[in-house]
C-alpha cells in the first residue's frame, strides 16, 4: 500500500531528502524530520476509523512511516494508559492527568521510538543498528531488535542503571560500557559503525525514532476525545518526545482533526543537566553543552543534544516553558506519586510533577488548567533510586 510519506525536511537549511534511501543528518548537521502529504491522509482515513483499529501505536498508521504499515515490528507499543490524578490535582488546583509510558515494552516510551525506528530499519534492509544510550533506549532497540532479527549494537555510561544493561545483555545485544557520558558512548559508536558498516541509529541522527514518539502527542489527543490540554510537561534529554509531541499537534491541527490552541508544552530537566532550560532563560536559540552533567534520573543526562535548538522552538511556538529541578525535589517526587496516586513513576517522569508544582507556584498555570504529566517510564527499572525513598 506504501505510506504517505512525501520526503524528509532539514528544517535548519530547508532542503529535502529521499526517504527511500537509509538517511542520517542533513549536510548541515540538523536532523531530519518527516513530512506527509496530509491532504491525501485526511482523505484515506478519519478519526472515527481509528477509533475502532488496532489498541497500540500503529492505529495511526496513516501518520507513520512505514511502507508496510500492515506489518511493524511490534510488541504491542503505546496506547498506555492516561487518566486524572484527582488527589494531587485537587491540592494543586490544576485539572491534572498523568499518561504511564511505564506500561509499555521494556517499560518506558522509548519503546515507541525503538519499534517505529526498527521497523523502518528492517525495511531499508539494515541488518546492523548502533547507537549510544543513556539506559532506556538500549534496552528498547535490543528489544525490538530481537523482535526483528536485525543486529544492535548498544554503548552506555558504565555508570547507567543497571537493570538496562541487563536487559540488553538478555535481549542479547552487543554492549559496549563507556567511562564517560552518552556523548563519549556517542562517539565511540560512530566512529565503529562507520568502520563496521552498521547504521548509526543514535537519537536524531536516525529520523524515524521520532516518528514513534510522535504517536505520544496523537494519543493523548485521541484519549482526551480529540481535545487539545492545555499543557503536556515533558522530561527532557535529548528532547525527541517534545519535539515528536509538537509535530503531532501541528500535524492533527492541519488534519482538522483537533480544535483550538496546540498545548504549551513545557520540558523538565534536572538541575545538573539542564542545557535546554539555560538556553530556554538566555533567549538563546541552540543550546550549549553542558559540563559536568550529573543526575540520578539518568535518561535526563544528555549534555549536548542534537535536536536542543528544535525543541527550543516547539517551547517558543507552544508558548511553553522549561524548568529544572533539584535531584532531592525528584526523590521526593518519585515519593508523593506513589503514595498520593498509586503510580511508581521513573526519575524522569516524578520530574513533570515537580515541574508543574513549581509553575503553578509561579502562575505560569493557572487554577485549574488541564495539565498532563507524562511519566516516560516505569519506577520498576530503578530499584537504586527507590532504595534511597523509604517513604
Ligand atoms: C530517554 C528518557 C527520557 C528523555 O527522552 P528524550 O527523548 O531523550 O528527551 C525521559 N524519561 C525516560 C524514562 C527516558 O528513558
Ligand atoms: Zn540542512
Amino acid at each position: 500500500m506504501g505510506s504517505f510519506v512525501r520526503h524528509l525536511s532539514c528544517p535548519r537549511c530547508g532542503r529535502t531528502h529521499d526517504h527511500r534511501v537509509p538517511q542520517t543528518v542533513c549536510e548541515c548537521g540538523s536532523p531530519l524530520l518527516v513530512e506527509y502529504d496530509l491532504p491525501a491522509v485526511g482523505s484515506a482515513v478519519s478519526r472515527d476509523e481509528i477509533a475502532v483499529r488496532r489498541s497500540d501505536m500503529w492505529r495511526y498508521r496513516e501518520l507513520l512511516p512505514l511502507d508496510d504499515p500492515a506489518h511493524p515490528v511490534s510488541l504491542g507499543e503505546g496506547l498506555t494508559p492516561l487518566f486524572p490524578l484527582e488527589r494531587l490535582g485537587a491540592r494543586l488546583g490544576l485539572d491534572l492527568w498523568l499518561k504511564d509510558e511505564g506500561l509499555n515494552p521494556t517499560g518506558t516510551f522509548k519503546a515507541r521510538g525503538a519499534a517505529c525506528g526498527i521497523s523502518r530499519a528492517r525495511e531499508l534492509g539494515i541488518e546492523d543498528v548502533a547507537l549510544p544510550t543513556a539506559g532506556n533506549a538500549g534496552g528498547a532497540w535490543a528489544a525490538y531488535g530481537a523482535a526483528a532479527g536485525i543486529g544492535v549494537h548498544v554503548a552506555m555510561p558504565r555508570d547507567a542503571p543497571e537493570l538496562n544493561r541487563l536487559e540488553c545483555l538478555a535481549y542479547g545485544a552487543d554492549l559496549t560500557l563507556v567511562d564517560g557520558l552518552i556523548s563519549d558512548a556517542g562517539r565511540l559508536i560512530a566512529d565503529r559503525a562507520a568502520a563496521e558498516g552498521w547504521f548509526d541509529a543514535a537519537t536524531l541522527r536516525e529520523p524515524y525514532r521520532i516518528e514513534g514518539k510522535k504517536t505520544l502527542g496523537l494519543e493523548i489527543a485521541e484519549q482526551l476525545g480529540w481535545e487539545a490540554p492545555s499543557a503536556i510537561v515533558y522530561p527532557a534529554g535529548g528532547g525527541v518526545g517534545a519535539v515528536g509531541i509538537w509535530r503531532a499537534f501541528e500535524q492533527l491541527r492541519e488534519l482538522g482533526w483537533v480544535r483550538g490552541d496546540p498545548p504549551r508544552l513545557i520540558v523538565v530537566q534536572a538541575e545538573g543537566c539542564a542545557p535546554i532550560v539555560r538556553a530556554f532563560e538566555r533567549g538563546d536559540e541552540e543550546t550549549e553543552p553542558w559540563s559536568g552533567a550529573e543526575t540520578l534520573a539518568a535518561g535526563l543526562r544528555v549534555p549536548s543534544p542534537l535536536g536542543g535548538f528544535l525543541v527550543l522552538r516547539a517551547l517558543r511556538e507552544t508558548k511553553g516553558s522549561a524548568v529544572a529541578v533539584s535531584d532531592a525535589t525528584i526523590v521526593e517526587m518519585v515519593g508523593v506519586l506513589a503514595r498520593d496516586a498509586g503510580v511508581l513513576a521513573a526519575p524522569e517522569g516524578a520530574a513533570t510533577l515537580a515541574a508543574a508544582i513549581q509553575l503553578r507556584d509561579r502562575g505560569e498555570l493557572g487554577e485549574g488548567e488541564r495539565v498532563v504529566l507524562l511519566n516516560t517510564g516505569s519506577g520498576l527499572k530503578y530499584p537504586e533510586v527507590l532504595a534511597t525513598n523509604r517513604g
